[in-house]
């Protein structure tokens, strides 16, 4: 059998100098199963996989392991010249490995560039809500401070001139006295609302909840509001049809949200001066509405007009003052009472605002 035998020839000297040439005869096969198998075993640990073999044709003396591999490396062994031994990775070889390994490379490319970019993206989005908000605060200060400096105008003014004594009528002094009263409480207005804003913001605000009707608060408000829309021009109709369904509120919040959405219903309208007021009640709510039949509001603006300081700057509304707080508060408000604000309007035609509150 080929390459079974190896003969290994050597000359050894002894000390007198006499020279004897000696021959040992190595079983091949049984020498790399005996004395080379363990020593490969222990070289391939958990990675490699080490084969012995016949150079001529192939067959295997020793496996360390099973493996259908090509040999990473291949060398004859020098002791028996007839053999080589290979040694190959265990379980994938060297193409598929630096396959996977390029596939998970790749992968880590592609898990840092979407950490990149959605860090970018994140970034950007900060950067234009911090732009958004710095030019919301300075929309804001400007239309406080231009809201305050109205009424104090007039106030200073008219009061000025009665205390100068210069009219003498005593209709246009009474006139004047009427004026200074309506600027007040709209000076009054506006620093409540700020107040109220700001006890909503540090969640200072408490709520004295009660069981009431829809119906009656409507009732009390338009008692008091009615000749102020009047005075504005506007006519309003009132529907109750709440059915006696009492709901947990708060009817000085209430009032306040209702005063609200009339305040805007007056400022955006323009010549159709109508309000139309209803309760009324769903599966599960109570609510009151308010309807206008002004300027309505654009499907893009109607996502945007509950955020804080926001204002519609563009068009007939340019002129009208307010500071962006009103839908914020009314919002608020609903939210402590458990309740909801609906919005449905046509740019150009009217907006209805429904506040819809749980039934008791
Ligand atoms: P303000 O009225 O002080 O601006 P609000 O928070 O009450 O603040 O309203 C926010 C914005 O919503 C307003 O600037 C206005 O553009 C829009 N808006 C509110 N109510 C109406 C309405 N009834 N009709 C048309 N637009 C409205």
């Amino acid at each position: 059998d080929n390459g079974v035998f190896s003969l290994l020839a050597f000359v050894i000297q002894n000390l007198e100098g006499q020279k004897t040439v000696c021959f040992v005869f190595i079983d091949s096969v049984v020498f790399i199963e005996q004395f080379l198998a363990p020593k490969m075993q222990e070289l391939a640990t958990d990675n490699y996989v080490i084969t012995a073999s016949n150079i001529e044709n192939d067959n295997m003396v020793f496996a360390t392991d099973s493996t259908e591999n090509e040999g990473l490396q291949t060398l004859p062994l020098w002791l028996l010249p007839d053999y080589k031994v290979s040694v190959t990775l265990k379980g994938s070889s060297a193409a598929t490995l630096s396959k996977k390994r390029f596939k998970v490379n790749l992968l880590w490319i592609i898990v840092l560039i979407t950490v990149l970019v959605l860090g970018f993206v994140i970034i950007v989005r900060n950067l234009r809500k911090e732009m958004q908000l710095t030019q919301l605060k300075s929309d804001f200060v400007s239309s406080v401070s231009h809201e305050i400096r109205t009424p104090l105008a007039l106030i200073n003014m008219f009061a000025e001139t009665l205390l100068l004594d210069r009219v003498r009528d005593e209709q246009k002094k009474k006139e004047y006295y009427e004026i200074i009263s309506k600027e007040t409480s709209r000076l009054k207005n506006i620093v409540n609302k700020i107040l109220n804003f700001s006890q909503m913001e540090t969640s200072k605000r408490s709520y004295d909840i009660q069981l009431h009707l829809i119906d009656e608060i409507v009732r009390e408000t338009l008692n008091t509001y009615s000749y102020h829309l009047e005075n504005k021009g506007f006519t309003h109709d009132v529907i109750y049809q709440s059915d006696g369904y009492k709901a947990n509120l708060d009817s000085e919040a209430v009032t306040e949200a209702l005063i609200n959405l009339i305040d805007n219903a007056i400022k955006y309208s323009k010549s159709d001066k109508r309000i139309a007021i209803k309760t009324g009640t769903t599966s599960d709510g109570v609510f009151v509405e308010v309807q206008d039949f002004g300027l309505g509001i654009s499907t893009k603006n109607q996502k945007l007009i509950f955020d804080k300081f926001f204002r519609v700057t563009q068009g007939d509304i340019y002129n009208v003052r307010g500071a962006g707080l009103g839908l914020s508060i009314t919002k608020s408000i609903m939210d402590a009472h458990q309740g909801k604000i609906e919005l449905s309007s046509v740019y150009g035609e009217g907006s209805t605002f429904r506040l819809v509150f749980p039934k008791a």
